[in-house]
């Protein structure tokens, strides 16, 4: 029984390796339900969680919607079903409150192409910019940043700054080109990328739409520009599952991470969703730094709350400046 799990085994999951046996007949739901209650603990997940996790969660979102939740939430533990970042952006707007990752190991290639350390000699060499990062990035990052954006508000919060100002943005080259697009601003990029929305197969695609001629293809701003020059619509994973409820068409090609096929198809059970394939293989639509996370993994975490996220004091609030900045435009623009 999972109550009985030794020292040893804690250590294992506080690693992400939880070869932990779980009884089978233990109702996974209802206990989470039951951790909740009893600890006040309230669950976030990102659209890109596997199924079960997302129908378990109080709040499913993406990343601005997710650190909205995470700043006005009471609860006293906040259970944070996404990648490390996710994690960290919460506890660095609720400091006092308890934040647990499932898989510690849950990281993100995009964030991970963005060193502090090497962003910080890259900074300096542009003394006059000033750095509007993607919120898939490390606190370190955050820390180095002015203005913090998720793909939801980044074209209002690059317009909201002067004209004149020149912009370093970072982490994401591919979310970055398309901005400068949009905003007509010549901004100086970071070369991240995402591993997930990188792979995506124009080719592939295009054969996909050839086999089903109505359907429309929907792409997330970090896919390459070559295939957001095919897409029919282009935004954030709220705004792409906000598309597919107002738009009139049957069938969509979903150009993003394959999670949200799970809101978009319980949102709108008359139409179909097609996931677009990427450019091998293997099933690189999903991130495997989300898919980490498993309702098991959720449950275990909850009942022994750990992994824990902690923060240095001083990493914590030089973090949260740029956030609070983002949140703040987020208000007045009402996005
Ligand atoms: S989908 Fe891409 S940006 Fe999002 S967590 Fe996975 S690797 Fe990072």
């Amino acid at each position: 029984m999972i109550r009985e799990l030794g020292e040893a085994k804690k250590n294992l999951q506080r690693n992400g390796f939880l070869d932990v046996d779980i009884d089978v007949n233990l109702d996974l739901f209802a206990e989470i339900e039951r951790l909740k209650k009893e600890k006040n603990a309230i669950v976030l997940a990102h659209y890109y969680q596997e199924p079960d996790i997302q129908d378990v969660a109080d709040y499913i979102g993406d990343s601005l919607g997710l650190s909205q939740q995470a700043a006005k939430t009471d609860a006293d533990i906040i259970v944070f079903a996404g990648v490390h970042f996710m994690a960290e952006t919460a506890k660095i707007l609720s400091p006092q409150k308890k934040v647990l990752l499932p898989d510690l190991k849950a990281g993100c290639s995009l964030a991970d192409s963005a060193p502090p350390e090497l962003f910080k000699k890259f900074r300096e060499k542009y003394p006059d910019h000033i750095v509007i990062s993607y919120i898939n990035c490390s606190a370190g990052i955050k820390a180095l940043s002015d203005i913090i954006c998720t793909s939801s508000n980044a074209q209002k919060i690059i317009e909201s700054v002067p004209a004149d100002q020149p912009i370093i943005f970072a982490p994401d080259r591919n979310l970055g080109s398309y901005l400068a697009k949009k905003t007509g601003r010549d901004m100086v990029l970071w070369n991240g990328v995402c591993m997930v929305h990188e792979i995506f197969s124009l080719e592939k695609i295009t054969r996909l739409k050839v086999r089903h001629p109505k359907a429309k293809v929907i792409a997330h701003p970090e896919c390459e520009a070559a295939v957001l020059e095919i897409a029919d619509f282009i935004g954030s994973t709220t705004g792409l599952l906000k598309f597919t409820q107002r738009d009139d068409a049957r069938e969509y090609i979903v150009v993003t991470e394959t999670g949200i096929l799970h809101q978009m198809e319980k949102a709108n059970p008359q139409k179909t969703f097609i996931p677009a394939p990427p450019n091998n293989a293997c099933a690189c639509n999903d991130c495997p730094h989300m898919k980490l996370n498993t309702l098991e993994k959720l449950y275990l975490c909850m009942e022994y709350e750990e992994p824990e996220i902690t923060m240095e004091e001083e990493l914590r609030l030089a973090a949260k400046k740029p956030i609070d900045r983002m949140l703040e435009i987020s208000a007045q623009y009402g996005l």
